[in-house]
């Protein structure tokens, strides 16, 4: 039984299953028992695989982020957990967001990339491109770690974060956007993150 409370591949839906595909539904709140384990199975899985100690054999890769239809559940909660050190004070800050029925209510027309391409745990292998997305997002929903609605403006590297998983939500994975036949090609107007 405890086996099964550690976070592990087998928890994972890869992306030759077709529900990883399906549009999720929307949640009720207040949250069910069952819907508040799956979001607490997210929020286990993303933190144990950046824990360096627990994880130290990689038995999963580290991650960002993690959807319900990753853990074969579709309904719209994500979770979303970044560290970053402050350019100014040098301090280290954990951006953390448990989203439930997630609206992306305003996006720039400035796109951005990641230099390296991104990463997913339902894709087994990497596959390389740049993947276009918005600099700036503003995303509306229900935070489970604050237990409110909130509105977030969120830029760089956490607007793409939001956006690759708010894409989980529609069946869409994140080499859906990469040039089939250019991967690398860079547009000028571009921001390389
Ligand atoms: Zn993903």
């Amino acid at each position: 039984m405890l086996q099964n409370k550690i976070p592990n591949k087998d928890w994972l839906v890869f992306d030759d299953t077709p529900s990883i595909r399906d549009t999720s539904n929307d949640v009720a709140l207040p949250l069910s028992s069952e819907n508040e384990l799956v979001m607490q199975k997210l929020i286990d899985f993303v933190r144990y695989s950046q824990n360096p100690q627990k994880n130290h054999q990689q038995t999963i890769r580290p991650a960002v982020g993690l959807a319900a239809p990753q853990i074969g559940d579709n309904i719209k909660m994500y979770y979303i957990r970044i560290e970053d050190t402050d350019n100014e004070t040098g301090l280290k800050q954990v951006i953390e967001h448990a989203m439930i029925n997630p609206v992306i209510i305003g996006k720039s027309a400035q796109l951005a990339c990641i230099e390296e391409g991104e990463g997913c745990l339902s894709v087994d292998g990497d596959k390389e491109g740049f993947v276009p997305r918005s600099f700036r997002i503003i995303i509306s929903g229900y935070d489970y770690l604050k237990q409110q609605q909130v509105t977030i403006t969120a830029r760089s590297y956490e607007a793409i974060v939001f956006q690759h998983e708010q894409e989980h939500l529609e069946g869409k994975l994140y080499y859906d956007l990469i040039n089939k036949k250019n991967p690398w090609l860079k547009i000028p107007d571009w921001i390389i993150l």
